[in-house]
């Protein structure tokens, strides 16, 4: 049988990637084409070591804001939607042409250009999603100098990390953002923080006034402008910026990503970021062009945010849906699918974690089936991408049974993995498998199957593998680290910010040079689908024998009781650590102690025993709402949770914790606490016993 068009796809973008990127290259706009698409070369450290790098296109110079935007109007789909705005926040909604979206870029490179800002200059943008944040991350790439968008809403003191760490000529902000339900929340404060501790300062603040909370007074001799009376003096003279070009290597934007130390920022690069993004929206996520649309429910402040709500539905010329609002709270769970059937969504994209709210609020769908049953309005939804994190199969299934029942024909979930260094998905099911060919096609294949609870196989441009700890490749079917060999795809960073050594140290050290260090672990089956487990940090130790916390947590998800769970690993004096589980019901078991029953603890226990083996039985099982600490961006904190758990096994209960920064909640973090002190008074005394003794308490 010949192979799948994804798999042929696959192999020629590894064997010769110098024919497959520059036909990809093609279809963009280029300022100066690139002499060709792919060049390996060395770098050279400080201290004297050398590494292998890699650059993509170069000798080209491009406009990313050029082919996002003003592209589209010159081949004549001006009139297409670009950008829709639903706030279910504010009860706003707004809609953009492209020809009114490079109306409001042009002006606003207006702006900037006349308040000083150059090529290559950094511009932070702190903003909440609103369309002016689009238009400024475009304006800004138009000028060709680099975005840095920090999450609206982080602490004064991430935001300040950020500033020190990119040296911002000026700052993009608004008056205020509004949290789901919780009103409007004043960022005037957050930044004049911030600048305060920064010791390095930005020249302007830019501010974009809301009517829900002002900023106020906009204090000029600060360097505060007001961003309305700028644009609409640029429009009284009109006043414009032309796009200007970059080289391919040239930076586009940094994102501060996941660190414990100081934020570590990955640097997009304009050439490959473009070409890679282009194809990756029509290859994978089957968006091609005017008339699709794209839904992208993540935050600007994220990668998922910066690919798949701006740039690369932007890139192809299809409308990208901005969504201020939560998947719950905004009014309620039903509002993602509102959105899907008021615009004909055809591909959305967000994390499991969000699906994990949904199945809170509405565990068996009833509220989803008394509003969309029998309508047939989300008959245009192709599929759903989930990312950020591992999808167990239980969330997998459960949608997918639902799309199965409500959306197009043959409508598919698909887990993809990826990381704001990769800038794209590195594995997933393509759902236009032949746009890798023939790069217009609209035409549907069958993608691969899909299997739940593996994020599909390598995409174009990553090879990826699994290797032991001294980076010798495992065979097919074996759990390793999960790295990739040099070069990686063209949307991929190439460096850090400002800082080789520590692009060298984070990632190449660890395998002396040889493969990139993704930092999660997984496998790799024998028809190449790759299954991530965890982060590699995650990985629990019990009697010599190594288990990923995913795995684990997806036998416990397997239980139909169970919505949430965080497994993490617990010293243990005979077995080094054993899996302890924190778990969430669904709905409809709550209230509920710390400890959970005795029937559902042995049925838990049970499915772990059959899915893993009797060695990675739990060591105990604590039941609780609101206590699996989370980021900002939706990931399980499950390194909290263990030192919470680390610390109750020597009875200091209430000793200090590392709590990132970037926590979403903080409060999450106090009940976890409460929770493992209620549950360490009634059992913590048996998890010291033998291990016979503790069968015997059935722990
Ligand atoms: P970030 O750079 O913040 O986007 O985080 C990237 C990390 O998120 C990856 O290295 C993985 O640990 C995790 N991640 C993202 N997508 C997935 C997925 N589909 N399955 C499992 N883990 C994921």
């Amino acid at each position: 049988m010949a192979p799948h068009i994804q798999d042929q796809v696959y192999k020629s973008s590894l064997e010769d990637p110098e024919t497959f990127w520059n036909h990809q290259a093609d279809q963009l706009n280029w300022h100066k084409s690139p002499a060709k698409a792919f060049q390996k070369t060395t770098k050279t450290l400080k201290n004297g070591i050398t590494h292998d790098h890699w650059n993509w296109f170069p000798g080209g110079k491009i406009s990313t804001t050029y082919n996002c935007v003003d592209r589209h109007v010159l081949n004549g789909n001006g009139d297409a939607i670009a950008i829709i705005w639903d706030s279910p926040v504010t009860g706003l909604k707004e809609q953009y042409t492209y020809k009114q979206l490079l109306d409001e870029v042009e002006t606003l490179a207006g702006v900037l250009r006349e308040e000083g800002v150059k090529k290559g200059e950094v511009v932070l943008i702190y903003m909440p999603m609103i369309p002016s944040a689009l238009f400024a991350m475009l304006a800004i790439a138009r000028l060709g100098a680099i975005h840095a968008v920090v999450f609206g809403g982080f602490s004064p003191s991430s935001l300040a990390q950020r500033m020190e760490a990119s040296r911002p000529k000026a700052i993009m902000t608004a008056s205020c953002g509004i949290e789901g339900s919780k009103g409007p929340m004043g960022y005037k404060r957050l930044i004049e923080d911030a600048i305060k501790k920064s010791s390095f300062k930005p020249d302007k603040v830019i501010i974009w006034q809301r009517e829900q909370l002002r900023w106020d007074p906009v204090k000029k001799e600060d360097g505060e402008r007001n961003w309305q009376r700028l644009v609409k003096s640029a429009r009284n003279r009109g006043l414009k910026a032309a796009a200007v070009p970059v080289k391919s290597s040239d930076g586009l934007y940094i994102i501060y990503t996941r660190t414990t130390g100081l934020p570590k920022g990955v640097v997009r690069e304009a050439g490959g970021h473009a070409v890679g993004l282009n194809f990756s929206i029509k290859y994978m996520f089957g968006i091609h062009g005017p008339g699709d649309v794209m839904f992208t429910a993540s935050d600007i402040g994220w990668v998922v945010g910066h690919s798949y709500i701006v740039y690369a539905p932007l890139l192809a010329g299809a409308t990208t849906v901005l969504f201020e609002g939560k998947p719950v709270g905004t009014p309620d769970a039903s509002t993602f699918w509102r959105i899907i059937e008021e615009y004909k969504v055809n591909t959305m994209f967000t994390a499991p974690t969000a699906l994990r709210a949904i199945r809170r609020e509405d565990g068996d769908n009833d509220y989803f089936e008394q509003i969309f049953g029998n309508r047939g309005g989300l008959r245009s939804l192709r599929a759903l991408f989930l990312a950020g994190e591992r999808s167990e199969p239980a969330i997998v299934q459960m949608y997918q049974k639902l799309l199965a029942k409500h959306c197009a024909g043959g409508a598919v979930v698909i887990d993809n993995w990826w990381s704001s260094e990769s800038g794209s998905p590195i594995s997933g099911i393509a759902l236009s498998a032949e746009a890798g060919k023939d790069f217009n096609s609209k035409h549907r294949h069958a993608p691969l199957p899909i299997k739940p609870g593996s994020a599909g196989k390598a995409m174009p441009g990553f090879d990826v593998r699994v290797v032991d700890d001294d980076g010798k490749e495992l065979p097919l079917g074996s759990m390793g680290n999960i790295v990739m060999a040099i070069p990686l795809a063209p949307t991929a960073f190439t460096t850090l910010w400002e800082d080789e050594d520590r692009f060298y140290r984070g990632y190449l050290k660890r395998f002396n040079g040889k493969w990139i260090d993704t930092g999660d672990a997984g496998m790799i089956d024998e028809e190449g689908y790759i299954s991530i487990m965890s982060r590699s940090d995650d990985i629990i130790n019990v009697a010599a024998h190594r288990f990923s916390t995913g795995a684990i947590e997806q036998a416990v998800t397997s239980h139909p009781d169970i919505a949430e769970c965080a497994v993490v690993g617990i010293p243990d004096s005979l077995k080094g650590h054993l899996p302890f589980a924190f778990v969430t019901l669904s709905t409809h078991h709550h209230p509920h102690p710390a400890v959970p029953d005795e029937r559902l603890f042995r049925e838990v226990q049970k499915l772990v025993r059959e899915q893993i083996g009797p060695i990675a039985s739990l060591g105990g099982m604590i039941q609780g709402k609101g206590m699996i600490p989370k980021t900002r961006s939706g990931k399980t904190l499950r390194r909290v949770l263990r030192e919470l758990a680390e610390n109750a096994t020597h009875n200091e209960f209430e000793k200090a914790v590392q709590v990132p920064t970037t926590i979403e909640d903080a409060d999450v973090v106090e009940v976890a606490r409460a929770k493992i002190k209620e549950y360490f008074m009634h059992k913590g005394k048996d998890l010291h016993k033998a291990p016979e003794a503790r069968a015997k308490a059935k722990l």
